[in-house]
């Protein structure tokens, strides 16, 4: 099993130096893709992931930089040669919206259709609106678990579980403090966890509405204190910290560490865009990306 981080940014708008959150897992020849922001089918690109082996993908819950592109992914791995099925889980709701993509595609996809010979694409997809704690998937050597996480205004968000070979990764999503996520992540190898920076929040926040969007943030999502503090509750032996608000170079990598140390003494790992670790236990190593 491999885990790479396709987008270690938080919210919306376009970043230079990191795409919208999203993690792949590929394991025996599949690939499972949790969030899905915009641009999420470049990153896989850029990682050297066939598109054409996508079958599973993963919604943890219903902002914009984590579901944008839930329909483009699935037909942009059709348009590059799937013809397997896609399986797709998220929150209730998820299901209307595959169906409202496939209305808006509809003209795409009956040129493509007639043009390419290519299975219709609406018969590839499987979609699974979930609203509770359990296990979403067992099959070909891989389980996959979700618990409800805090996440508010939304009433379903969720953490995701993959375990496989003996190795197990748990993604967080967005998320305050949550014991539910503790619970999902007891023992993994690695947890995956979104963390803001308080101090640093208040300066990038301008205009109206600011003071509203800083109180969102700060009650909806996780310091980087509070993640080392979640991992260690948990035992994880790995915490790379992602979804990192904010993701400019205003927080480096060592307040990240610094602040996550102070909670959790087992490895950390502060996410980069295409960040690759390789579960296998024969070959337990990493590569990382560096930037030319
Ligand atoms: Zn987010
Ligand atoms: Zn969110």
């Amino acid at each position: 099993m491999k885990l790479v981080l396709l987008g270690t940014a938080g919210g919306p708008r376009p970043s230079v130096n990191r795409s919208a959150p999203a993690q792949a897992i590929i394991h025996d020849d599949q690939v499972h893709v949790i969030d899905c922001g915009n641009g999420v089918a470049r990153q896989l690109a850029l990682a050297g992931i066939p598109r054409d082996q996508l079958t599973g993908v993963y919604i943890t819950h219903h902002h914009a930089d984590h579901m944008m592109d839930v329909g483009a992914l699935p037909l942009i791995a059709w348009t590059d040669g799937r013809d397997l099925p896609i399986d797709v889980y998220g929150p209730s709701g998820t299901a209307h919206m595959i169906d409202e993509f496939l209305s808006m595609t509809a003209p795409e996809l009956a040129a493509r259709t007639a043009t390419t010979g290519r299975v219709p694409f609406p018969g590839l997809l499987r979609t699974t609106d979930l609203n509770a704690a359990g296990v979403v998937r067992e099959r070909d050597g891989l389980r996959v678990t979700t618990q409800l996480v805090d996440h508010p205004p939304f009433d379903v968000a969720l953490g995701y579980r993959f375990d496989a070979g003996g190795r197990s990764v748990v993604i967080s999503g967005d998320t305050r403090y949550s014991s539910a996520l503790i619970d999902l992540a007891r023992g993994a190898d690695v947890l995956v966890h979104e963390a803001i920076y308080p101090d640093a929040v208040g300066a990038q926040l301008e205009g109206a509405g600011a003071e509203t969007l800083r109180q969102h943030l700060m009650s909806c999502h996780t310091t980087a204190e509070q993640a080392g503090q979640v991992a260690t509750e948990a035992g994880v032996g790995t915490l790379m910290l992602s979804h990192l608000v904010p993701g400019s170079d205003i927080v480096t990598d060592q307040m990240w560490l610094d602040a996550a140390s102070r909670t959790f003494r087992g490895r950390i790992i502060i996410g980069r865009d295409l960040h690759e670790i390789n579960l296998d236990p024969i070959h337990d190593q990493e590569k990382s990306y560096v930037e030319a």
